[in-house]
């Protein structure tokens, strides 16, 4: 496995294994990788020839008084997971590379960008677009790996590939949790002992918000329930608890195709986000 640092590495490297007709998968990332990013990567290997992991902590996503500095880094251990799992080269490149003096262009969308955690993180999908769309130019794969423990950047992503003819198939992968069923996420390791603890209550949330539209309960009763469960925890802060329709991510009722219930709350000071997917036809 290799791990390259430029643009123009990366797009020989790809060059070369198209020459010979192989397939190409990739996974971006911010890198500091757990069993979750892990879960993509493996699917990527078993669906292409060759897989590229990117890992890059995209500045452009995070807002100014956002956790960008603070993000945690290991390109190392990355490097050993990567190679592990079978991937073929890390495009770790610096932001400088990414974005060259002078930059002006990004990918702007609206209204899926608008609601959830857009709301709250107003620049944060124009960051996560651009990058994803420079990504797929550089690489070109023909899949791209996605987590729907980041529900809204899947529908969002999803979107974009439709509406700006991306000639890739975009796949999504389900949650990896860890045991007790706090999603994995690279920023639990923000949370302190006490508030590793009182995390646990966002998945608890999650878990019953899906009972709950399995059994068909109305939106607004879920919702209230949830509230309350979030609520009881004292070091937890609800950003937002919201049952939308997967695809437009506008408000949803019980009947419509697919639902994603998704939560972000502020545990202590890290934004913890987590959510179910429910397919009803
Ligand atoms: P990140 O490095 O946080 O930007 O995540 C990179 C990719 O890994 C995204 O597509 C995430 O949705 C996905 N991912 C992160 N955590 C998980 C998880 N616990 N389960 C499945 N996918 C995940």
């Amino acid at each position: 496995m290799k791990i390259v640092k430029t643009v123009a590495e990366v797009r020989s490297i790809v060059k070369e294994w198209r020459k010979e007709g192989l397939t190409v998968g990739l996974v971006p990332t911010m890198g500091y990788l757990h069993e979750g990013h892990q879960s993509l990567i493996k699917r990527a290997v078993e669906e292409n020839d060759k897989v590229v992991v990117s890992v890059f902590v995209n500045p452009t996503q995070f807002g100014p008084n956002e956790d960008y500095e603070d993000y945690p880094r290991d390109i190392d251990k990355d490097a050993v997971l990567c190679e592990n799992t079978g991937a073929d080269l890390i495009f770790n490149p610096e932001p400088e590379e990414m974005y060259p003096e002078g930059n002006c262009s990004y990918i702007n969308m609206t209204r899926l960008t608008d609601v959830l955690c857009g709301k709250t993180r107003p620049i944060h999908f124009k960051g996560v677009c651009t990058v994803c769309g420079k990504l797929f130019h550089i690489v070109g794969p023909d899949r791209a790996y996605f987590g729907e423990k980041d529900a809204q950047q899947l529908a969002v992503i999803r979107r974009m590939v439709k509406d700006l003819n991306f000639d890739l198939t975009i796949v999504g992968c389900p949650i990896v949790r860890e045991e007790d069923g706090l999603a994995k996420s690279s920023r639990n390791t923000y949370l302190n002992e006490k508030e590793r603890v009182a995390a646990l209550v966002v998945s608890k949330s999650i878990f019953l918000g899906r009972e709950m539209l399995e059994k068909k309960a109305p939106v607004e009763d879920i919702k209230k329930a949830m509230r309350d469960l979030i609520e009881k925890e004292p070091l937890a802060k609800i950003d937002y608890v919201e049952i939308v329709d997967m695809d437009t991510l506008l408000p949803a009722e019980t009947e419509a195709d697919t639902i994603l219930c998704a939560v972000a709350v502020y545990i202590g000071k890290t934004r913890l986000i987590d959510n179910c997917i429910v397919y009803f036809n």
